[in-house]
């Protein structure tokens, strides 16, 4: 899926239907719409981000390849958290709480 936010408009593609695609722009504005009333509380944080890396990620997995999260890799599993397509929930082998189920939270 593909969602592009501009200035006065919101794109979406790839949604597997015209449903979700209208659900997930009626989410957006909602949470474009509470930033915005929010403003004045917010503090902007000048930290620049960068897409974390799939081997950095990796590292931090447990690498035993068990497939408990249904891939066949830790290594395919780090590859799809970097492309937001697994959530870090879906590996029964990583405790959260854990120091490295932390580390890898802060890098997405
Ligand atoms: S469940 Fe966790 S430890 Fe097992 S293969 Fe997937 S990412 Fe690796």
């Amino acid at each position: 899926m593909e969602v592009a936010i501009r200035q006065k408009t919101i794109s979406v593609r790839m949604f597997k239907d015209k449903d979700t695609a209208v659900l997930i722009c009626d989410e957006a504005v909602k949470y474009i719409n509470d930033i915005n009333r929010r403003r004045n509380q917010i503090t902007p944080s000048y930290n620049e981000w960068s897409q974390p890396r799939a081997i950095d990620i990796f590292k931090y997995l447990p690498r035993n390849n068990c497939k408990k999260c249904g891939l066949p890799t830790c290594m395919a599993f780090a590859t799809k958290l970097v492309l937001d397509e697994v959530n870090l929930e879906n590996c029964p082998e990583l405790m959260p709480g854990s120091e490295n189920y932390r580390l890898i939270s802060e890098m997405l």
